[in-house]
Parts: C-alpha cells; sequence; structure tokens
C-alpha cells in the first residue's frame, strides 16, 4: 500500500529473521514464533487509568519473538534492536530487575507466577517493527509477544477465548507497572491481545468488557495517517504520573472511585466543586474526553467515518489546552495536516511526543504527510516518519 513516496510502505513479515537470529545467539532451533502489534489509540486518551473508554486499533507493524523453553529457571533475552543481552534466573526478577528493555521481557515471566501460572526458563530473541517510544506501544508488543510464546511453551492457554487473553493482557499490565516501573494504564496490552482485524477495540477500562467496532476506512475512500514526530517521549518519566496523580486528587475531592463516575451532564457543576483550576482542566479533560469516544463509536456504528474527524480535532485540543500532554512536534503535526485536507487530527498515547493521527481522504494523503514534513523542516524539526495504518489482529503464533 505504498501510497506516495513520502508515506513509508508498510512492514514486511520478519518472521524467518527472527528464527533465524535466535539459532545463530543460541545455537539451536527455537521452537516456534510468536508475534503482537503496537496500536495507536483512536480516541480516549488518558482515560484508562480513569476506569475510563478507550478506542485502539492493533497496527500492522508487531513485534516478533523465537522462543524456545529451558528445562532450567533461567531466562536468555536477545533483541535485534538492542545490544543489551539478558542472562538470569526467574528468581532474580524483582522490582527494578533487570533495568533496560529485559524488564518488560522478564516482567512477563515474573507476572505469570504471580498470577499463580508454573513457569519455567525460556531462550528468547526478539525483532520488533514498532518504533520505541513513538506512542505507538512497543512495550505491550513485546509483552503480548512474550507472553504469547510463554502460554503456548507452557501449556498455560491464555491465547484461546477472550477471556483468556484479558487474563494475559492483565499480566502483562503487572508486569510493566511493576517490573519495568511504568505505570500504564491497561490499553496497550489490551490492544496488542484483544484487537481483531478491521475493528477499532471499544475497550471499557472499569469493567474490561469490549466490544469490537467495525472499521475500515478504505471501504470509504479514507486513510488514517500515522504521524510519528520523532520526538521521544517517556512514559516512566514523572509527567505521565503526575497527570495520574491529578486525576485521582479529582476523583478524591469528588468523592468518587474514578472520574469515570462523573457524568458529562454533570460536569460543569461538578468541576465547581473542585479545588482549582488545574484539577479543574485536568478532569475537564477525561470527562469529554470519554464523551468523545461514545460519539466516536457511535458515528462509526452508523457508518459516519468522515465525521469522526471533527472529534478529532476536540481531542486534540483538550489535550493542549486542559490536559497539557502535547508539545510543539505534536502541535504542528496536527495542524499541517488539517491545513492540507485532513478531516481531522490528534496526538495519540501518553503525549510530550510520540506520534499524531489524521484522518485522510486517500487522493489527499500524500498531500497531507508531505505538508507536514515540510512544515517540521521549517521548524528545524528532525523529519517525522508519516505511514498509513488498517487495523490488524491480535498476539498470535506465527509458526
Ligand atoms: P512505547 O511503548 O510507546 O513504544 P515505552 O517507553 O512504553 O514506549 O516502551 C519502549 C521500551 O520498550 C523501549 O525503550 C525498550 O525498553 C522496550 N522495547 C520495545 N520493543 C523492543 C524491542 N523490539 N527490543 C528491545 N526492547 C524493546
Ligand atoms: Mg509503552
Amino acid at each position: 500500500m505504498p501510497l506516495s513516496p513520502e508515506i513509508s510502505a508498510p512492514p514486511a513479515s520478519p518472521g524467518p529473521t527472527v528464527a533465524q537470529s535466535f539459532s545463530e545467539a543460541f545455537g539451536s532451533d527455537p521452537a516456534g514464533v510468536w508475534s503482537a502489534p503496537g496500536r495507536v489509540n483512536l480516541i480516549g486518551e488518558h482515560t484508562d487509568y480513569n476506569a475510563g473508554l478507550c478506542l485502539p486499533i492493533a497496527l500492522p507493524q508487531r513485534t516478533y519473538v523465537a522462543a524456545a523453553p529451558r528445562a532450567d529457571r533461567l531466562l536468555r533475552l536477545c533483541s535485534l534492536q538492542s545490544g543489551q543481552r539478558y542472562e538470569l534466573n526467574l528468581e532474580d526478577v524483582r522490582v527494578g530487575n533487570p533495568t533496560g528493555w529485559g524488564g518488560y521481557a522478564a516482567g512477563v515471566l515474573w507476572a505469570l507466577q504471580v498470577a499463580g501460572h508454573e513457569v519455567r526458563g525460556l531462550d528468547v530473541m526478539v525483532n520488533g517493527q514498532v518504533p520505541f517510544g513513538s506512542g505507538l506501544s512497543s512495550s505491550a508488543a513485546l509483552e503480548g509477544a512474550v507472553g504469547a510464546a510463554a502460554s503456548d511453551l507452557m501449556g498455560l492457554d491464555l491465547l484461546g477465548d477472550d477471556m483468556a487473553r484479558a487474563a494475559l493482557a492483565a499480566i502483562c499490565v503487572n508486569a510493566e507497572n511493576t517490573i519495568a516501573g511504568a505505570p500504564t494504564g491497561g490499553m496497550d496490552q489490551s490492544a496488542a491481545l484483544r484487537c481483531q482485524v478491521g475493528h477499532a477495540l471499544l475497550l471499557d477500562c472499569r469493567d474490561g468488557t469490549i466490544a469490537q467496532i467495525p472499521f475500515d476506512l478504505s471501504a470509504v475512500g479514507l486513510v488514517l495517517l500515522v504521524m510519528d514526530t520523532r520526538a521521544e517521549h517517556a512514559n516512566v518519566d514523572g509527567q505521565y504520573a503526575q497527570r495520574r496523580a491529578s486525576c485521582q486528587e479529582a476523583a478524591e475531592q469528588l468523592g468518587v472511585a474514578s472520574l469515570r463516575e462523573v457524568g458529562f451532564n454533570d460536569l460543569h457543576e461538578t468541576l465547581d466543586r473542585l479545588s482549582d483550576e488545574k484539577t479543574r482542566a485536568r478532569a475537564t479533560h477525561v470527562v469529554t474526553e470519554i464523551e468523545r469516544v461514545r460519539e466516536t463509536v457511535a458515528l462509526l456504528r452508523a457508518g459516519r467515518l468522515a465525521d469522526v474527524g471533527a472529534l478529532f480535532n476536540a481531542s486534540h485540543a483538550s489535550m493542549r489546552d486542559d490536559f497539557e500532554i502535547s508539545c510543539a512536534e505534536l502541535d504542528i503535526a496536527v495542524e499541517a495536516a488539517t491545513a492540507h485536507g485532513a478531516l481531522g487530527a490528534r496526538m495519540t498515547g501518553g503525549g510530550f511526543g510520540g506520534s499524531a493521527i489524521a484522518l485522510v481522504p486517500t487522493d489527499r494523503t500524500a498531500e497531507v504527510s508531505s505538508a507536514v514534513r515540510h512544515a517540521f523542516a521549517a521548524k528545524g524539526f528532525d523529519a517525522p516518519d508519516c505511514f498509513a495504518v488498517t487495523a490488524g489482529g491480535p498476539a498470535r503464533r506465527d509458526s
């Protein structure tokens, strides 16, 4: 689907490469290859930890792992994207150990044990297509792929029905929160494990229930363009945690379990009960964003896909002005895209960098990507990477 030279082509499957690299690194063949996708969230940002709604799709970009079980309790971890290799015992995996990328992978094995599963050692080679820190959730793709491999190789049956997959998603969340130390909310892991091809995943983070919402833009002459600003975000740093704390503070002041309990229609009178302007602004984002997810789903179900653009724009304004998690690169990408034919655009993911998305008529895609590149060049920013995506499938065994 290369739409123009401005747009990156979708990735080819690196299945054989990762198996080959495994054999070279460990001197024997892997037992199989598993993969899990990155994701973009269509709408519903910073709502997951507020027990709200979000609407991710799985990306065509996936993280592949070749793996083989071991008779002992050793974990050996390699990645083609990192020079850092790990060799450690399962017993040595704990809060803050190992540091670096190994925490995401080893954390999954640790969290499987915590959930009561019998786990043994594993040799793992990783090859990922999801760019790191671009807001496209390479971390959950890695966790999902390792979790899928461990599930199959240790007979845990966590890839069967959606209930099993939801359990594995929760295990991956625990791995990322506890061992890697990133306080992410759960959307990413649910997307990696529970999304379906051609559908967006409506995830209700209050009770973990989902609905598959048909999402086929090509049928109506539209494209979802990802604009990776290459401005690196870092979830592990304080900003994400601060926003989370503000939301919790707002809920406590209101005497509710989470901001999900605040009705959209009651928003104004509710805000009066909050102590300061900043907390009011944070709560406003969360409550209005949850409502925008509902509106987006209604439009998608009614086949009014083009109308979702206006909600993208409103969502971006809310994140820029009320939640204050945007940055210059994201704002420029959104402005350039909408000025050159996008029906709507918004930053996606945790914020402070990473990626934005735009809803674009297919015949305007080259123009939009070109405009974004030029706007970045004019500001002296590194060139962004623009690519069209369709809704991909969840974690699976590949071979
Ligand atoms: P995002 O999930 O948005 O890409 P995060 O900061 O949550 O950003 O996760 C990125 C981290 O995940 C990387 O810094 C690295 O530690 C780990 N990671 C993801 N994919 C891989 C991979 N293919 N190989 C090694 N580490 C990876
Ligand atoms: Mg992540």
